[in-house]
């Protein structure tokens, strides 16, 4: 038992509390509610994480539940995305909901308010109610419509409902404390006429119920017994808390909210609003381009649903905010690829190397490991011949004793294949070096056990065949923001910090094997990084896009 309580979460912890007190742990009830105007972002994992994980630790259900209040900016497109993510991320919800599937019952609720002396039609605009509103130092006023009576105020919301009213010309109104410290409790709308078509309701309404008024009624509907949110609701767990106690009788227990710290990621923004920014103004490419934070992006990005898993338990469970990372992202995907991935060989600025010694015309299979790490994925051929392409890096004409790539008079191995030593280069008028000239010693074959084989050499470098190689497109990716927290700056905007140089792209020579590969395949360039085949990706046209290097590279850059 102690046990179980040093490794749980404050959540847990709040649940495990409330057991002990006698809550029936099979009313114990989760779900995720995400607005449909948008696509889910990293910040999202956890909290799916979150609800799905304590759904599976104490066997209870967890619903999905869209709040779809406001039909202005949510759509089907955004409802299918949510869905796709979750699932992919190995997440199944207990049963799909919809706040619009309670409007009925919310318009029945507010006429109960309405009867009860509790809410009330205000005919303002929203600056005169603005103005009333007080700060938080300074009491508000009451609205002048504040005491009309019950009967009027059900005639005036039947008539908004009935479309008789126009769009911002009233709204229905909590009736509750206009010198509350808290200023959600002052008189906060609860019902909005806007003339939209719903995604699911259609025409049927022209008044909406805002987030506030529907969220704590739809986890009652649904039984939820926990309702679990970010730390910038909690202002909102006195009015949450005010609703469901005003309408009555209720039949079951009140769900709690309870409120973790979001989950935000240095070098770039979690918000539907900013992602939608930067699709807008063509930063990116859409909602899955593979330098955005959203989880079809990750996707995209070569990033697996069990990185993206531990990356969020591994950030944790908090109440306090705090900025997370990005190398902790890119740690755990080159974790988790480190096992799954096969090794192949790419090479991303070829230059020519000529294997001047070696037979003319001739090309022999060389057996290359998948995985060092996974035995089980075995091993495959690949051709090697006189003529094949290194990385220009790779080479240096003159180099110190710490260079331990291919230069003139010395050593180093072709991965998986040959020993050579560099003799010459071939150079254009311009003086740039187009071909290297080596020689190879035919006894030092990978893996043959010779006793040259055997030889130390300082460095071993990638290649590939020229003759059986396929060109390919690869995107690498530098941050989209080129500030840690870009949406923390008080008199400049998020955007001002894009970094207008994010997308690089390559045409690389990757070795034969690769030309079916599927979409959304992850594999580890050798010395490269890893690389996943893009969504788009044919044989015909082969692209790629890079996931993480090897090794942390920016954490580095940022110190
Ligand atoms: P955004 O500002 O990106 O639109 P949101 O909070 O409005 O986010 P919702 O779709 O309403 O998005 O969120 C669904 C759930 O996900 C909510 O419970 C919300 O608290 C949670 N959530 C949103 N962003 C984060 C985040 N960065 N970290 C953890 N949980 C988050
Ligand atoms: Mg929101």
């Amino acid at each position: 038992m102690s046990e179980h309580n040093e490794s749980s979460h404050f959540i847990e912890q709040i649940i495990q509390a409330d057991l002990d007190a006698g809550f029936p742990a099979e009313k114990l009830r989760f779900r995720f509610p995400p607005e449909p105007n948008g696509y889910l972002h990293i910040g999202h994992v956890k909290a799916i994480a979150l609800n799905f994980n304590l759904g599976k630790k104490y066997n209870a259900p967890v619903n999905l539940r869209f709040d779809d209040t406001n039909p202005a900016k949510e759509s089907i497109e955004y409802v299918n995305a949510i869905k796709k993510d979750i699932r992919w991320l190995g997440y199944e919800w207990a049963e799909e909901r919809y706040a619009s599937d309670y409007f009925d019952q919310l318009f029945a609720w507010a006429k109960e308010l309405i009867s009860k002396g509790l809410a009330y039609v205000d005919p303002q605009d929203s600056e005169e109610m603005a103005a009333q509103k007080g700060t938080p130092t300074r009491e508000g006023t009451n609205s002048p419509f504040r005491d009309t009576s019950s009967e009027q105020n059900l005639v005036l919301f039947n008539e908004m409902q009935a479309g008789k009213h126009a769009e911002g010309s009233m709204a229905l109104r909590a009736k509750i404390d206009m010198s509350s410290p808290n200023m959600l409790l002052r008189d906060p709308v609860i019902y909005r006429i806007l003339n939209k078509d719903h995604h699911r309701t259609g025409s049927t309404w022209c008044i909406y119920p805002m987030y506030d008024w529907t969220h704590g009624e739809s986890d009652y509907i649904e039984g939820i017994s926990h309702s679990l949110c970010t730390l910038e609701f909690k202002p909102h767990r006195d009015l949450y808390e005010w609703f469901l106690s005003n309408l009555s009788p209720l039949e079951h227990h009140y769900p709690k909210q309870r409120e973790f710290a979001r989950l935000n990621l240095s070098y770039t923004v979690t918000s539907k609003r900013k992602l939608a920014a930067l699709i807008e103004n063509k930063t990116v490419s859409g909602w899955d381009d593979p330098r955005m934070p959203t989880i079809s992006g990750l996707r995209r990005r070569g990033y697996t649903p069990q990185a993206l898993r531990n990356f969020v338990e591994t950030a944790g469970v908090s109440k306090r905010e705090n900025v997370i990372d990005v190398s902790l992202l890119e740690y755990c995907v080159r974790e988790d690829l480190n096992s799954k991935a096969s090794r192949v060989m790419a090479v991303l600025d070829p230059i020519k190397l000529v294997i001047t010694n070696y037979p003319e015309g001739a090309t022999e299979m060389l057996e290359a490991v998948n995985n060092p790490e996974d035995e089980s994925k075995g091993s495959r051929l690949i051709p090697f011949s006189k003529n094949l392409f290194i990385e220009r890096d790779d080479f240096k004409e003159e180099a110190n004793r710490k260079y331990f790539r291919l230069t003139l008079g010395k050593e180093v191995r072709l991965k998986s294949a040959y020993i050579i030593e560099g003799q010459s280069v071939v150079k254009d008028s311009a003086g740039n070096i187009i071909e290297i000239h080596c020689t190879y010693d035919s006894d030092s074959k990978s893996g043959s056990g010779s006793e040259a084989s055997q030889r130390k050499v300082k460095g071993t470098i990638h290649w590939v065949s020229q003759d059986t190689s396929i060109s390919a497109q690869v995107n690498v990716y530098d941050r989209l923001f080129s500030d840690e927290s870009p949406d923390q700056h008080k008199d400049q905007d998020f955007t001002e910090f894009i970094n207008r140089d994010s997308l690089g792209q390559l045409t690389a020579k990757v070795e034969p094997s690769l030309v079916n590969l599927l979409p959304g395949t992850n594999v580890q360039f050798q010395r490269l990084g890893y690389f996943v085949t893009d969504i788009n990706s044919t044989s015909d046209n082969l692209i790629f896009n890079k996931t993480a290097g090897l090794r942390d590279t920016w954490s580095k850059k940022s110190n």
